[in-house]
């Protein structure tokens, strides 16, 4: 599933095509995403995209010197936007082109088609998907005070806690297990009985991982590729994610898997508590 890294990265490879370009069209060939793409999207016809941005995985493309709205765009489960020459032929589950008036084109192919393409109207920070997103984990908002204050009086584990959206947006799964390892922090541990310095070591171990992802174009596992088709690197340089009954690189200990929240967590039982 895409993560942040991975969203990013689409947004850095889909820019250059978008960027100060006027939309000609945009042709849906299968409405049936998550949600029914609404006919609002063809009001982006015939305006300037003014900036391709991003707030926790989702892709805002801005219209109009005014920027009255724009383009929103969720990548899902199985999701990927590539440029492309507009006659190339679609291929399977192509299901989105936006097309410029230059010739370039920005197709959205969806396998599963959880994800989401819509419309928005300023002010984007409005928007029902949008309001309740905590801030983002590379701005100055986030901080390891601001989690160790969120924190207080929380019982359900760190892990959960680094993944709600409403306290921090894109910490996915991949990324809690990695930036909990480096700050040697249990993955179970409750989150409101970490002292405030752990937090700030684990505000770092968060920028850290997630900045390195960006940098090597995401983790590639499975069904995810970029704005190119190219893979992220990543993966290569997870420690304990999907590494479980190897040593751990710090202390040789097995690493071990447990189910948190639902979801598979690796970490160091010598390193992390
Ligand atoms: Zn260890």
């Amino acid at each position: 599933m895409p993560e942040l890294p991975e969203v990013e990265t689409t947004r850095r490879g889909i820019e250059p095509a978008l960027l100060g370009r006027r939309i000609e069209a945009v042709t849906v060939r299968n409405p049936a995403m998550r949600w029914p793409v609404p006919d609002a999207v063809q009001r982006a016809v015939g305006h300037t995209v003014t900036a391709c941005r991003r707030r926790s995985k989702y892709i805002l493309l801005e219209l109009g010197e005014s920027a009255v709205g724009g383009l929103l765009i969720h990548l899902g489960m199985s999701g990927s936007l590539r440029v492309c020459d507009p006659g190339d032929p679609p291929r399977k589950h192509d299901h989105i082109d936006i097309v410029t008036t230059d010739g370039s084109c920005v197709r959205f192919n969806d396998p599963r088609r959880f994800g989401v393409f819509s419309w928005w109207e300023a002010p984007a920070a409005a928007h029902p998907l949008l309001r309740d997103l905590g801030p983002e984990p590379l701005t100055d908002e986030f901080s390891g005070d601001y989690l160790w204050y969120r924190s207080r009086g929380r019982r359900g584990a760190v892990k959960n806690f680094i993944m709600d959206g409403k306290v921090v947006v894109g910490v996915g799964n991949i990324y809690a297990s990695e930036s909990l390892f480096m700050a040697g922090i249990h993955p179970a541990r409750a989150a409101g009985r970490i002292a405030r310095v752990r937090y700030a070591a684990l505000h770092g171990a968060i920028r850290d991982v997630l900045q390195r992802a960006i940098r090597s174009g995401g983790t590639t596992l499975r069904d995810y590729s970029g704005a190119q088709g190219k893979p992220g690197y990543f993966a290569q340089e997870l420690l304990v994610y999907e590494r479980a009954g190897q040593p751990c690189f710090r202390c040789a200990t097995p690493i071990r898997r447990a189910v948190i929240g639902q979801r598979s967590s690796y970490y160091c039982p010598a390193c992390q508590r």
